[in-house]
């Protein structure tokens, strides 16, 4: 008899995406005549760049020659890539990593969902709140989090990020093991400042605690004194992993590559108070579980680095940069609370009329045709929130609003 790991079934149903597409089939049902825009997107919408393009087809032509034909690749991902990630992602912003700290792979969900197995169950996680549900559930499916009761996971320390603290989260008063920081934010499309951060790193080193930073938006950043990597700020290579992805940088959702960076003197104790190195730990886990990103794919990632592939990225990246700051102009000019828009793809709106929401949700459904997500689905200090996101088309943007100028204003 094959035993089941008891912890999936402390995890909830995927409810919440079910419940909006449920919602919005209804009101298409009864509304036959209605057009529905969607800014509720968390994907990239415009196609990959022709530089990446021209990088894939050049790869698979290799791949079918005997003297080009590549099979397993370095465990650590290709040189030819490593060495552009290094330049530009961090020697660039003054911070000095090495080829073996990185760790390229096929995608930061998996990477940062596969970390918390580096570290003992029983340690005491901290997440901010509202975020990416990923870093919860990987959590609760090695038992870390204990139970769910009324919404709260008992052994979880939240970091809640809200309009009373400005989106800042504050130090906990529990000790944390592990601390997972999204920045820029998904969903409320918030940053931190280099002091911000600052205060984070130094919290980690009194604590000894390890910091895990996702970086997945840092591309979108568009305020030069915030800080791309964590690793810009002093000391961050005693305390932090950071993870970085080519998904929502240049449009590779659907062909995935992103990568890791573990410094190598990052160190954590086992229980016994012996230190060892996480690097060391990660590649060992990696080399065991993993055989790389393809060569195909790493040789499109690199072509991201070339001035063309460069300045064609950053087009992709201001036309949905430009549709968020549509969104959080016009909101805000409402008289209704938004941030994000800015260094993220990202606008979080509070709730008018202090809507749950949901409410808010049915509200911008029935009287607008928009559909974006209900704040609750990143956390319980989600609610009385809403995302709408710059990953829609210029057009459906700009009638989205003009929709929801309607709708609120009467
Ligand atoms: C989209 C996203 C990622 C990217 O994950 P991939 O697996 O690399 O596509 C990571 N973190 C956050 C917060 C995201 O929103």
């Amino acid at each position: 008899m094959a035993h089941t790991n008891k912890h999936y079934l402390d995890l909830p149903g995927s409810y919440f995406f079910t419940e909006i597409s449920q919602r919005v089939n209804t009101y298409k049902k009864t509304h036959p005549e209605k057009s529905i825009i969607r800014l509720s997107i968390g994907d990239v919408t415009r196609p990959l760049v022709p530089a990446v393009i021209k990088a894939l087809h050049d790869a698979t032509d290799e791949m079918g020659q005997p003297s080009s034909f590549h099979g397993y690749g370095p465990e650590h991902g290709y040189e030819f890539l490593i060495d552009e990630i290094i330049a530009n992602d961090y020697t660039s912003r003054n911070v000095h990593i090495e080829a073996d700290e990185i760790f390229v792979s096929d995608g930061t969900k998996c990477d940062i969902a596969n970390i918390q197995e580096l570290f003992d169950p029983s340690d005491t996680v901290a997440i901010i709140d509202p975020v990416y549900p990923v870093y919860i559930d990987s959590n609760v499916m090695s038992g870390r989090l204990g139970k769910l009761i009324n919404g709260i996971w008992s052994k979880l320390i939240y970091l809640p990020c809200t309009i009373e603290n400005n989106f800042i989260p504050e130090l906990p008063t529990q000790h944390p093991d592990i601390i997972y920081l999204c920045y820029p934010n998904n969903p409320t499309g918030t940053v931190l400042s280099k002091d911000q951060l600052t205060i984070w790193v130094n919290y980690a080193k009194k604590e000894r605690a390890i910091i895990l930073f996702d970086a997945a938006y840092e591309a979108y950043i568009t305020d030069p004194t915030i800080p791309h990597s964590i690793y810009e700020i002093d000391g961050a290579k005693e305390v932090a992993i950071e993870f970085r992805s080519f998904s929502k940088t240049a449009g590779f959702t659907g062909l995935r590559c992103a990568y890791t960076v573990i410094p190598k003197e990052l160190k954590a104790n086992t229980r016994e108070g012996n230190e060892q190195y996480l690097n060391m730990m990660w590649n060992r886990r990696q080399t065991t579980k993993y055989n790389g990103c393809s060569y195909i794919v790493q040789k499109a990632a690199s072509a991201i680095y070339t001035p063309e592939g460069r300045k064609q990225i950053q087009e992709s990246i201001q036309y949905y940069m430009n549709n968020a700051l549509i969104i959080q102009n016009a909101i805000t000019q409402m008289g209704i609370t938004a941030v994000g828009g800015i260094n993220a793809p990202y606008v979080w709106i509070k709730t008018p009329d202090n809507l749950s929401s949901w409410d808010f949700f049915d509200l911008l459904l029935q009287n607008a045709g928009v559909v974006g997500t209900p704040g609750i689905g990143f956390g319980p200090h989600g609610e009385g929130y809403f995302r709408l996101t710059g990953f829609g088309s210029y057009e459906d943007t700009n009638k989205a609003i003009e929709r929801i100028q309607k709708a609120l204003l009467i």
